[in-house]
């Protein structure tokens, strides 16, 4: 097959994120037995670095499940929901939805608590729905990958306890960009993926379990096969998987881990994250007639949501800004797909998104936004 016209961009969208050289040379590493013990020299190692960007010891069990981070969403509400409970779904965007959808189609008794695009949850409108509804398990979304908006999930975890329900984090879209205080919030699970901060390709959901979530789960009395994370946690003692694994995406994982752990360093990730978000602020607010579109105290250190003024028409971002930036390398991110259907509906204006996560440097962001920067003023 000629392969000639792949081409190679830097992705600055939100998901699959660009990937490291070292990290794509990691690929052609051997493949390898995952019952043997080459698996342990991949997999002892990855679950320590995954506990370690945590910042956990054993207060919580990880592990890797095939599929990517909706499938351990869904192993989180097939694990953790009985049939007789109500589970409220807390969502500030596209991806508290999937929550939502998941839960629905697994046939749970499911409430929706729904906050405005844009907006970050607020603690009484949770206490109002916790008395209300009085679920047993409440659902809710770290950093809302559609609108850019990164919830405080440490006050509404302890919120939640108040009620005497479990919290299950979706941290899709910030584990390994940010310190997820872990140890504050204390879900009794919480999710991610392997294809966002970790700036890994897409393969395996990434389940942080405490022991609350398997005695929880023991008395669950349909758990499906692997969405159970009991037979998971089985597997993830022997640091394997229940399921056979993609070797390629372990190989790559082992490599990428140590590095993020090894060479960058935690702390350096994290800050790196944090100027970057700074950085895309600044630009922001020299583009005329451009505002950020998340709530002001949530914004994401990972990716930020633009507004872009009336000029700037949807199609105009979706068709012709992003074939520019194609043309000059980039693959750029006209935003959320069903956001802007909203907010075309709504006759609001279009928001795009600037992915800042995984492996993007400073530098490489500051080239793309003076670009980008061009070519907005030549829309
Ligand atoms: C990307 C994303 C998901 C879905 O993950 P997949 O790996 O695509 O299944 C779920 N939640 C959030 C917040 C995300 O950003």
């Amino acid at each position: 097959m000629n392969t000639s016209d792949f081409a190679s961009l830097k992705l600055f969208i939100t998901g699959p994120t660009l990937v490291r050289e070292e990290t794509r040379q990691a690929a052609s590493l051997p493949e390898f037995g995952h019952r043997d013990k080459e698996n342990d020299k991949r997999c002892a190692p990855i679950m320590e670095h995954l506990r370690a960007l945590a910042g956990v010891h054993d207060e919580y069990e990880v592990c890797l499940i095939n599929g990517s981070g909706s499938t351990a969403l869904e192993a989180s509400v097939r694990s953790l929901v009985r049939d007789d409970e109500t589970v409220l779904n807390i969502s500030v965007g596209a991806f508290g939805d999937l929550y939502h959808n998941i839960a629905v189609n697994n046939g749970k008794r499911a409430v929706q608590l729904r906050f405005d695009n844009g907006r970050a949850m607020d603690a009484e409108r949770v206490r109002a729905a916790l008395e209300e509804h009085v679920p047993a398990v409440v659902t809710m979304t770290h950093n809302e990958t559609s609108t850019g908006v990164t919830n405080d999930i440490e006050s509404i975890c302890s919120l939640v306890r108040e009620y005497g329900a479990l919290p299950l984090v979706d941290g899709v879209s910030i584990f390994g960009g940010t310190d997820i205080g872990l140890l504050s919030a204390r879900p009794a699970m919480y999710v991610t993926a392997t294809q966002k901060c970790l700036a890994l390709p897409a393969g395996f959901g990434i389940a942080f379990v405490a022991p609350e979530a398997v005695t929880k789960a023991e008395t669950v009395p349909v758990r499906g096969h692997s969405s159970d994370i009991l037979r998971q946690l089985v597997s993830a003692r022997k640091n394997q998987m229940l399921t056979t694994p993609n070797t390629t995406l372990l190989n790559q994982m082992a490599v990428q881990l140590d590095y993020i752990v090894n060479t960058e360093g935690i702390e350096a990730r994290f800050a790196r994250h944090a100027a970057m978000r700074d950085q895309v602020h600044a630009w922001v607010e020299k583009q005329d007639g451009f505002d950020l579109f998340a709530q002001q105290g949530y914004r994401s250190p990972v990716l930020t949501t633009v507004r872009a003024p009336e000029s700037v028409g949807f199609d105009a971002l979706k068709n012709d800004l992003k074939e520019r930036m194609r043309a000059r390398g980039y693959l750029f991110d006209p935003g959320y797909g069903k956001l802007n259907t909203q907010m075309r509906e709504a006759g609001e204006r279009p928001i795009f998104r600037i992915g800042h996560m995984g492996d993007i440097t400073p530098e490489l962001l500051a080239e793309y936004l003076d670009e980008l920067g061009e070519e907005l003023a030549r829309l």
